[in-house]
């Protein structure tokens, strides 16, 4: 279990192969931005002929939470692009690759060496500073009027750590078993500058930057240091992560530069808006704009509360990625509807957009629409059945699944939209649309629905006849279609909307159709 302790050689970018990872945090469910993150960097491995890894970042242990990272993986696999190494790829290479373990909290022994490198080469340094002193220095400060105290290069001067104090006394504090970090030494006023292939080029002055944290006492790394020591040793040729890291990012491209490491290549990604525009679509969102934030249902053990799901809210996967790539991303042409292949040959990631993506419900829903009209009819089938039996409908047979779901088909987003209101397919109307009964029930329905039953009992019971016995009645009666049209609708479906009602009867067939006018007549 030493491999991974040995850095591998440094070859020269351009001629390595793309690994691109994902690194999220287990810090509760998958944000749907952060699916975004991992499909663009699937969508960029693939096309580059690259590995898409998932690394998790478990560090910071007190913001562990159990079951978020078995939620990434299933999220991953529903979206359909699961890594082709790490947490997640067991399946397909042992212990998940040449690089397990992937995740930190397992690699924990590693970092250490990495940390001495830099307080060797004089980049970092050991602070023996306790929380209650630095407490009271930014409590001094905040009194001065600076409320943001850092630990930098200034500050860093006049406080208790193996810069300012004597090689022998930090000796002494290190034998005594005393707590410290080690922290960068980060340079002063130095200008930073890296080359995004989202945003272009960014520079930062150091004198902007602190002395982050690299190691804590207990040997744990933080974020920064392992990210780095893991991109580095996992031979990660490409950064893709989102807007929220490009802060961290000239910290990262220094450390690269401490170790004298080849940097890989940053992308980062624009935020995801809500719909309004006004600000980060965020984790606490969950249902309360109305939409799910999370690909997959969300059981908060804490709270008992569930956030909702797009799988569970009904949306095909497909149809959740298409929507998710136009979130930061377009092809420039006007095609909108893309499977994962489609994807994996039109993405651009020097394309991406560097201004926030407004998210847009009602887009998600349409994306959902078009993927379900390219699913074959069989598929439909099976799906309606299943959502029909959920709901407790008794279905005669397949062939009257098929033709019932087609009755509804026109405009659903959703399979689940086609029997919303299809209730009175599969039982009698249970209740009648009191205002049209109101507004349509007259004292000669009864006699007009008895007429029209009596005929359509001579009928062939399908669509055509049974509509042209209706018209020639009307016109025999010189009666209106208002007159009687609403009427046979109530009786037959409860209500007068839907599609044709003579196409309803043929469905149902005429011993259901007589029973509901019938009932009708004596109800009403
Ligand atoms: N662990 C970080 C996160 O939770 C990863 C950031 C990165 O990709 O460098 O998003």
């Amino acid at each position: 279990m030493v491999g991974y302790l040995c850095p591998p050689k440094e070859k020269h970018m351009k001629n390595r192969r793309v690994r691109v990872r994902f690194a999220p945090s287990p810090t509760g469910p998958l944000h749907m931005g952060g699916v975004r993150t991992a499909l663009y960097n699937y969508l960029f491995a693939k096309q580059n002929g690259g590995d898409f890894l998932l690394r998790v970042e478990d560090t910071d242990q007190t913001r562990f939470v159990p079951g978020a990272e078995a939620y990434i993986v299933e999220a991953l696999a529903w979206c359909g692009f699961s890594p082709d190494e790490g947490i997640g790829a067991e399946d397909k290479l042992p212990g998940g690759g040449p690089h397990a373990p992937y995740r930190q909290s397992e690699r924990k022994p590693m970092y250490r060496a990495f940390a001495d490198q830099l307080l060797e080469a004089g980049h970092a340094y050991y602070a023996f500073d306790t929380p209650e002193d630095l407490d009271a220095v930014r409590e001094r400060a905040k009194q001065a009027g600076n409320p943001n105290w850092q630990y930098n290069s200034i500050t860093r001067t006049s406080m208790k750590n193996s810069l300012t104090l004597s090689e022998d006394e930090v000796q002494r504090r290190l034998d005594a078993g005393e707590a410290y970090v080690i922290r960068i030494k980060m340079p002063r006023n130095e200008e930073v500058k890296f080359e995004d292939r989202i945003r272009g080029w960014v520079s930062v002055n150091t004198l902007n930057l602190d002395d982050k944290v690299l190691l804590k006492g207990d040997g744990m790394p933080t974020y920064h240091l392992a990210n780095v020591v893991d991109d580095y040793s996992m031979e990660i040729t490409h950064v893709i992560r989102g807007e929220e890291w490009l802060p961290s990012a000239p910290l990262h491209v220094l450390l690269y530069r401490f170790f004298g490491w080849t940097q890989p290549e940053f992308a980062h990604l624009p935020l995801l808006l809500r719909p309004d525009g006004n600000g980060k679509l965020s984790k606490r969102d969950g249902d309360r704009l109305g939409f799910p934030v999370f690909p997959l249902n969300w059981n908060n053990q804490e709270t008992g509360e569930t956030a909702s799901g797009y799988r569970e809210r009904g949306f095909y996967p497909q149809a959740f990625v298409n929507m998710l790539a136009f979130l930061g991303w377009n092809p420039g042409t006007n095609q909108e509807i893309f499977s994962l292949e489609a994807l994996i040959e039109a993405f651009n990631l020097n394309k991406v957009n560097k201004a926030g993506a407004r998210f847009d419900f009602e887009k998600a829903k349409w994306f959902n629409q078009q993927h379900l009209r390219l699913l074959p009819e069989s598929e439909l089938l099976q799906a309606y059945i299943a959502e029909a039996s959920n709901r407790g409908l008794e279905i005669p047979s397949e062939d009257f699944a098929r033709r019932a779901m087609h009755l509804f088909m026109d405009r659903a987003e959703f399979i689940g939209d086609t029997l919303d209101p299809a209730d009175y397919l599969f039982a009698d109307p249970r209740s009648y649309d009191e205002a049209m009964v109101a507004k349509k029930w007259t004292a000669e329905a009864p006699a007009y629905l008895s007429d029209l039953d009596s005929l359509f009992a001579q009928t062939d019971y399908t669509e055509g006849p049974l509509e042209a016995c209706f018209k020639n009645y009307l016109a025999e009666k010189s009666f209106g279609f208002g007159q009687v049209g609403p009427v046979l609708r109530l009786a037959i479906a409860g209500t007068t909307q839907g599609p044709s009602i003579f196409t309803v009867m043929e469905l149902i067939g005429s011993e259901a159709s007589h029973r509901r006018i019938q009932t009708a007549i004596s109800t009403l």
